[in-house]
């Protein structure tokens, strides 16, 4: 049996499930992942991707690529991809995001910072900034009072986590 590593706390398991959901996204370039926790649960996740019935970008290729956009380039307007934030969110009723913390591989832009701030959640947990944060989303986020807060995994960290996962699968 390995060494005893320490257990996931739940705001790195819920981390991790954004990360899980972000390996299936569909972009080109940037893996996005989000999970919507109520009361300690995981109530949905999300990836950037195409919404059902349509090709997604890896299918279909980008317009971004096509048209020399910078991927980093925020809003969506120019792919046929959704943000992760908004897939998760989708997921559920209205009603059902009320008071909710959403947790979020990247920080979120101004677009899914208003349905954040619209639909009631609370909290947002993200993992990766940007290198120029999206001020109107700080703007916004502020003035509804959501809680921001930035959970970085260190990679000794999580090459321990990996080890606990590998050890939960194989030893
Ligand atoms: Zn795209
Ligand atoms: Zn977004």
């Amino acid at each position: 049996m390995a060494r005893k590593i320490r257990r996931p706390s739940w705001d790195e398991s819920f981390m991790l499930a954004a990360a899980l959901a972000a390996s299936r996204s569909s972009c080109l370039h940037i893996k996005a992942g989000a999970g919507i926790v109520k009361d300690k649960r995981l109530i949905a996740s999300g990836y950037n991707g195409a919404p059902q019935n349509i090709e997604n970008c890896l299918e279909r290729g980008c317009r971004k690529e096509e048209y020399r956009i910078p991927f980093e380039t925020k809003g969506t307007g120019t792919c046929r991809g959704a943000h992760a934030e908004k897939n998760a969110m989708d997921q559920i009723a209205r009603e059902d995001l009320k008071g909710t913390t959403i947790y979020t591989i990247r920080y979120p832009c101004s677009a899914c910072a208003k349905e954040i701030v619209g639909n009631g959640i609370v909290e947002v947990v993200y993992a990766r900034g940007y290198d120029e944060p999206d001020s109107l989303t700080d703007e916004l986020f502020k003035e509804a009072r959501v809680k921001l807060r930035h959970l970085r995994i260190s990679e000794i960290r999580l090459k321990e986590l990996e080890q606990s996962l590998r050890s939960v699968l194989y030893d």
